[in-house]
């Protein structure tokens, strides 16, 4: 895709702070990082959503990031890997990227403190969704 910039960094087209790369991702450090050492583990090809990929990259994919994830355990023990999916989730680039956050003891951070509510759906919502992953 012409307009999206990390095709454009995977092009070579834009400099990036690259970690690893092989026939399906490329990591770079995020360039306004949550903590030290952000990376993000960019799909060589351009899908928008998760959904989007064929079933063999997905998994290759996957593979890639537990590949940097493993890596990264070496730079801190303890990490927050996640992906936004949909621009209601947050996500700002439509190019499916997981980010793998570095934490550290009293970082800060508040990626983990979502505000939890009392739900007297959830029989309901559990019916749903069940009914959706089994269709
Ligand atoms: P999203 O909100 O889509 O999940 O995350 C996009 C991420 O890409 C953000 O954390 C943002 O800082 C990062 N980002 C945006 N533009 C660039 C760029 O040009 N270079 C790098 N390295 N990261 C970028
Ligand atoms: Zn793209």
């Amino acid at each position: 895709m012409s307009d999206c910039i990390f095709c454009k960094i995977l092009a070579g087209e834009l400099p990036s702070w690259k970690v690893y790369e092989d026939d399906y991702a490329l990591a770079i450090l995020d360039i306004n990082p949550a903590s030290k050492g952000h990376t993000l583990v960019i799909s060589k090809r351009h899908y928008p959503h998760m959904n989007d990929f064929p079933e063999q990259e997905y998994l290759a994919f996957m593979a890639s990031l537990r590949k940097v994830v493993k890596g990264m355990k070496k730079y801190t023990e303890a990490l927050n890997i996640l992906e936004n999916d949909g621009k209601d989730a947050g996500q700002l680039v439509p190019h499916v990227h997981f980010h793998v956050i570095p934490r550290r003891p009293g970082d800060g951070l508040q990626i983990d403190l979502w505000r939890a509510q009392h739900d007297p759906d959830l029989d309901k919502v559990q019916k749903t969704i069940q009914s959706l992953l089994n269709e």
